[in-house]
């Protein structure tokens, strides 16, 4: 049979070559029409309802610890967040309202969980993932009452992929990469939580591949390129070679340099304490973003400061000998924390993001998270970097600093004396970015947010697939705006880093370089080949890469100066 391929959005860049495993969760799941309500005893079904919530409590807390021996505590948090929905009491109240009306227990569980679910569908990034976590508990509870089979995804064959609509959380935590050789997935995009997981497990993934991936068999040979995004059908035995030989490249330990000797630090992005390992493992150089929102998220209320010191010391210590750039609680936009009780915005990309709450409404929590950041400065064994996310004007930099000096007054008062962290601001926004030499006379360090510069340089946001063609750093005034921010840099001692996902692609190490970066932060991952790269760099030939792509006027004419690159 000759080979076909799919194609959808790379999540992992790993191949993978395995057999197909459906895992069709919802299948059981198809119920026939309502018998009439005085059919039904509501008391019956009430019970049944309970017990099927009960057994569905016992799963959760058996697949919670399972995950977290598998990737760590912080993941293993997504079942704490699914048990509270499990008991959420306004779904509970839409389920009992069902059940009186004279449903049977699996219609009312559909019934009431259909609202919620439609709810956080029609909210953007990470709060219409919840939509997943709700069609999870409903599914799992829908199981339990109909009696429906499900594919215990932790004791899968060795060598298989599994092909399914949407993996969920719970799913995805259970999948052993020593195990599968990769997952492809109908819905999600770069960023959904089953590409998230793939990243750090470091399982070749393909997401987003749509309703074309419905028609292939269980047991079909299939490579997973989670690279390029393509999905090969029976694959010949020279792809099938190829993807196996597609070796990563070698983990190297020590920082690297250009053939003409300039170091570039290579840098791991985190969102959580599990995440650390795979970083040293991959031979990052430290940390150039610790997305500190992640230990927010998933939870009742705020982690205190102990327990936020306790996460920051874990990072210090796993690079004892690099640095750690932590960034400060960057909420709003997409990024939601229910507890925090964010106001409805018309449009929350432009609202209350990042410092602007941090400087506001949430002054106490930054001041409790520079406590926590400053103390374990003092403890941890690397040295801290502090990042203020989302800045717009000199003053709230300004600002920032001035409570991080007053925070340091107030420990040292207490007899708490650690060195002062290099502080410094994410360059996010088009006004940071015109505005980089005033920050860079200020600040220790630029960083450039290119998921979020793309998105506000292009009015393109950065999760609508209808505008993904604009979502792309590679654009002309992308390019310009970085460039403009390191040379805002020059002639001061801030060093420029970049921790958007643009620093994480090896096709564009030379470009990134030639435009003067001194450090890339991304995935760990793609840290090995990122090395790679820059050791075999030159910086002249890639400042001239740079200097034509600068003058370059569509995109097109960029990936064609990069392809030209490539190909010599
Ligand atoms: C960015 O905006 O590029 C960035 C790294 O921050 P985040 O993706 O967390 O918004
Ligand atoms: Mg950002």
């Amino acid at each position: 049979m000759s080979e076909r391929t799919l194609s959808g959005v790379g999540a992992t860049p790993l191949s993978g070559v395995g057999t197909v495993v459906w895992y069709r969760p919802g299948e059981a799941l198809e119920l026939d029409d309502p018998p009439e309500p005085d059919a039904v005893d509501p008391a019956t079904e009430r019970e049944r309802f309970e017990a099927a919530r009960d057994a569905a409590r016992d799963e959760l807390e058996a697949e919670r610890e399972r995950a977290r021996e598998r990737v760590g505590d912080e993941e293993a948090a997504i079942f704490d967040a699914h048990l509270q929905f499990l008991d959420d009491p306004q779904i509970g109240d839409a389920v009992g309202n069902e059940l009186d009306g004279g449903l049977p227990a699996e219609h009312a569980v559909r019934e009431g969980f259909a609202g919620p679910i439609e709810q956080f569908e029609g909210m953007e990034g990470r709060m219409a993932e919840r939509a997943d976590d709700l069609r999870d508990i409903r599914d799992r509870l829908l199981r339990l009452l109909v009696g429906g089979e499900r594919t215990d995804l932790s004791a899968l064959p060795e060598g298989s992929v599994v092909f399914a609509e949407r993996l969920t959380p719970s799913d995805t935590a259970q999948l052993d990469p020593e195990v599968v050789s990769g997952f492809v997935t109908a819905t999600g995009g770069r960023t959904s939580h089953a590409a998230i997981f793939a990243r750090s497990l470091a399982l070749p993934a393909v997401v987003g591949v749509g309703d074309d991936l419905f028609a292939v068999e269980e047991g079909t040979e299939v490579v997973v390129d989670g690279d390029t995004g393509d999905v090969v059908l029976d694959p010949s035995e020279e792809t099938r070679a190829a993807a196996a030989d597609t070796d990563r490249a070698e983990v190297r330990r020590e920082p690297v340099a250009t053939t003409d000797g300039k170091s570039v630090e290579v840098a791991a992005n985190v969102g959580q304490p599990a995440e650390l390992e795979g970083a040293v493992e991959q031979g990052a150089d430290g940390i150039g973003l610790y997305r500190t929102e992640f230990l927010f998220l998933e939870r009742e209320s705020s982690p205190d400061e102990e327990e936020q010191y306790e996460a920051y010391v874990e990072a210090l210590d796993a690079f004892p000998d690099g640095r750690v750039v932590v960034r400060t609680l960057d909420v709003g936009g997409d990024k939601p924390i229910p507890y925090l009780e964010l106001p409805e915005e018309e449009n929350p990309f432009l609202g209350e993001r990042g410092i602007r709450r941090s400087l506001g409404v949430d002054a106490d929590l930054f001041e409790t998270q520079l406590r926590a950041l400053l103390r374990a400065a003092a403890d941890g064994a690397g040295d801290l970097a502090v990042m203020v996310p989302m800045v717009a004007t000199v003053e709230e930099f300004e600002q920032a600093r001035e409570r991080l000096d007053s925070v340091a007054a107030d420990l040292e008062s207490e007899g708490i004396d650690g060195e002062t962290p290099e502080f410094g601001l994410m360059i996010e926004t088009p006004s940071a970015a015109f505005m980089a030499d005033e920050f860079a006379a200020r600040a220790d360090f630029l960083s450039i947010g290119t998921n979020d510069l793309t998105q506000y340089v292009m009015a393109a946001s950065r999760g609508n697939e209808r505008v993904s063609e604009l979502h792309d750093p590679q654009h002309p005034p992308v390019l310009r705006a970085i460039a403009r921010t390191v040379e805002g840099a020059e002639g001061t001692d801030a060093w420029v880093g970049m921790c958007g996902e643009m620093a994480g692609d090896p096709d564009l190490t030379e470009l990134l370089v030639g435009l003067g970066l001194d450090e890339l932060s991304m995935s760990a991952v793609t840290i090995p080949e990122v090395k790679a790269n820059v050791a075999e760099t030159d910086r002249e030939s890639a400042g001239e890469l740079a200097a034509r792509t600068l003058r370059a006027s569509t995109k097109r004419d960029v990936e064609r100066l990069l392809d030209d690159e490539t190909a010599d």
